[in-house]
């Protein structure tokens, strides 16, 4: 165990237990989580531009004195102005927030303030909207904020940039030389890595832009190296596991192929033959399915439900929610019906069910008179006991983590493992996160749907955009409109899903059914609100982002997305796949205001492909792949500030040194490498838990 891990943040000067909650909001508990917790941007306040020379239509750092200050409520808009003048001796810039009336409280005439905006010139006056600031109390407390390079970190309510630099430094100050270095010495040495101490150091606080750069990439190589080392040790235990060899006869892939009422791409053939092909040997399968949303994956994967039943054995499908495990349920039914996979006995499996319905499937899962299983998280319970589980399928594996894949899987005897993901991963990331486990892509979606036209509105024209929505229901479609969040906060002026549901329902669609999902219902809830939107009982179905993975209405073909700048890329893509399923053409529209530039990516992104690939790529160029799946999701935790889509040329190095490492010593029982062990399986506990299960 890592010392600095032991010792609690609020032994920090300046953090004390009452504090120490909010750094637990951010996710740090300890001194080592608070050393790792690297700046999300920096500003380089050296040499600040006069506003003098400011220019237009760029994004820059202002700092000069509160001349003075207004706030109202504008009569136009009716939204809440707050105004403030800066000078620097040189000219003067105003700067402007709309609804946040609690920055009155901040901005104090002669206080001294720091900014990061876009300059514009609006009727004749330069100015920012909704710029980033900091007000300066005095130039003594704040040398850690002015005159250098300054660390910009995620924040959470409550916290200051001022604070958390201080603590920062505090931490740095009391702990630095008692971080340790984990790479081996060897390596260290044949590459000419700077110590790591300093590098830490010169994360949070960089005397320049190279040294800044220097030590993340020193950073980025440590954790790809573990990274990589975890992973190829994981994949290795899975190719020495005996699992069943499936046989798999022409006639029967055939026949499958040949049971659905359309013709299946090629994609999809070529999918379901790797498929056979690793089902068929003893070693036992661990495929990553990728394909954009509705490309059919889900077939494909039924393959194998067919192959294992053939060969008298049980598979599991396991989905993230009740409504997609239900949506797999009802078409797989129909499926058994229709012919492709007739003679199948399938079962739903929800935490739902009554007690002694559960217990009836459990003994009937047990006794091998279920043959698929389709179920939620309910399929992990210890009570489900398969006779011969030997094929599973993880559907949108994202939302679940390795140890629930683990759980799964070690209900068979090392079953063959099919895992889908409606997120394209590029094949950088791929390698880095997935090295372990063999890829296959859909790249084809079925001819015949209608195509999506994505386009962008202002704030103001939101009535413009409900009228087109409107045309949409005369015609008899159906429509999402999406928010970001649940309730309406005092703070925000986001429109909430809630208040818009019920000033739809009153005015612009008053003559329609509209419905509100959000992921405060019950499951039930949520589920016969979705069936009553597929059936055509409601019109238009106001959402949070719930709505994002996986559900299948053809005829819904327009999707508004309102604070299209609150969401992220690969989450705007998601959400709109769920459009342009049927053979209408959709139409996505979107309300967005501008104000970051990184907002300003997203959305041109959005508006310039419909390509998952595409957009994967640019999402993970512009956020890292922390933040790839959505903070709170599984998947990519694993690399906190390395990218593979800016920094392919370490993740090389690193994947090279590893796979030097393995094939010199591929169980790392050689006294030297014993420490590299431990680190990993420190570091990634899940991954070398299944190793050594295996
Ligand atoms: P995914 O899980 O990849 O998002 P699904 O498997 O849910 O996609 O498929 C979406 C829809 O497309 C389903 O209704 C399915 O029956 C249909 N479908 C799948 N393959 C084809 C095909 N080759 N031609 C026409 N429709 C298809
Ligand atoms: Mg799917």
């Amino acid at each position: 165990m890592n010392p600095l891990a032991n010792i609690s943040v609020q032994f920090v000067k300046g953090v004390g237990p009452a504090r120490a909650k909010l750094f637990s909001n951010l996710g740090i508990e300890n001194i080592e989580d608070l050393l790792y917790f690297f700046p999300r941007r920096y500003e380089d306040r050296r040499n600040i531009t006069p506003i003098k020379q400011l220019k237009l239509g760029e994004w820059q750092t202002v700092t000069g004195k509160i001349l003075n200050f207004d706030a109202r409520r504008s009569w136009f808009t009716k939204k809440h102005v707050t105004e403030i003048f800066i000078d620097d001796g040189t000219g003067r810039i105003a700067c402007v927030w709309f609804n946040q009336p609690y920055l009155n409280r901040y901005f104090k005439p002669d206080k001294k303030i720091v900014c990061y905006g876009k300059l514009d010139l609006y009727k004749n006056r330069l100015q920012m909207v909704s710029p980033e600031y900091e007000v300066i109390e005095s130039e003594e407390d704040d040398s850690l904020s002015l005159n250098r390079i300054v660390p910009l970190y995620p924040l959470t309510r409550g916290m200051t940039h001022r604070f958390l630099r201080k603590v920062v430094r505090a931490c740095l100050d009391k702990f630095k030389n008692q971080i340790s270095d984990e790479l081996p010495v060897s390596l260290r040495n044949k590459l000419r890595l700077p110590n790591i101490k300093r590098c830490i150091e010169e994360i949070h606080y960089p005397p320049d832009d190279k040294a800044q750069e220097e030590s993340m990439r020193r950073i980025s190589f440590e954790e790809f190296y573990f990274f990589q080392v975890a992973i190829m040790l994981r994949r290795q235990s899975i190719t020495q596991k005996k699992g069943v060899s499936h046989k798999i006869g022409d006639i029967s892939i055939l026949n499958f192929i040949n049971g659905f009422p359309f013709t299946l791409t090629q994609a999809q053939k070529k999918v379901i033959r790797e498929i056979r092909e690793d089902m068929q040997k003893e070693t036992p399968m661990l495929r990553l399915l990728q394909g954009d949303v509705g490309c059919g994956k889900t077939l494909v994967a039924l393959f194998g439900c067919l192959a294992a039943f053939e060969n008298g054995c049980q598979s599991a499908l396991m989905a993230p929610t009740e409504i997609l495990a239900r949506q797999h349920y009802d078409n797989i039914v129909n499926l058994i019906e229709n012919g492709p996979l007739k003679g199948m006995r399938a079962a739903l499996l929800i935490s739902g069910l009554k007690k002694k319905d559960k217990d009836e499937l459990y003994q009937k899962i047990a006794g091998g008179d279920i043959d698929l299983v389709i179920g939620t998280h309910a399929l992990l319970s210890e009570s489900v006991v398969f006779k011969n589980l030997s094929y599973v399928v993880i559907d949108e594996q994202h939302k679940f983590g390795v140890r629930q894949r683990a759980l799964l899987t070690e209900k068979g005897k090392n079953p063959d493992v099919l895992i889908m993901t409606a997120t394209p991963i590029p094949r950088t990331l791929c390698i880095t996160l997935y090295g372990d486990l063999d890829i296959s892509i859909i790249d084809e979606i079925p001819p015949g749907r209608g195509k999506i036209e994505t386009r962008l509105f202002d704030d103001e024209k939101s009535s413009e955009v409900y009228d087109l929505v409107k045309s949409k229901l005369k015609e008899g479609r159906q429509a999402y409109i999406v928010y970001p969040i649940i309730e309406e906060s005092e703070q925000t002026d986001l429109k909430a899903a809630e208040q818009m549901y019920k000033k739809f329902k009153k005015d612009e669609f008053k003559d329609y059914c509209v419905g509100l999902i959000h992921g405060r219902l019950k499951e039930e809830e949520t589920e016969s609100l979705m069936q009553r939107f597929k059936n055509k009982e409601i019109d238009v179905l106001v959402s949070t982002t719930v709505l994002e993975v996986g559900v299948d209405v053809p005829n819904a073909t327009v999707m508004v997305i309102e604070h299209a700048e609150r969401f992220g890329l690969s989450q705007l893509h998601q959400l709109r796949g769920r459009i342009g399923r049927g053979e209408y053409a959709s139409e996505c529209l979107l309300i967005a205001d501008v104000a970051t530039p990184e907002a300003q990516h997203r959305l041109k992104a959005i508006l310039s492909t419909t390509d998952g690939f595409e957009i994967a790529k640019q999402d993970l160029l512009l956020r890292g792949p922390g933040h790839y799946f959505g903070r709170h999701q599984h998947g990519l935790n694993e690399l906190k500030v390395a990218n593979p889509a800016t920094q392919l040329d370490i993740l090389e190095l690193a994947r090279n040194e590893a796979l030097e490492l393995m094939r010199e010593d591929a169980k790392l029982e050689k006294e030297e490498h014993r420490m590299i062990r431990q680190i990993v399986q420190r570091r990634y506990p899940t991954y070398l838990a299944m190793a050594k299960a295996g």
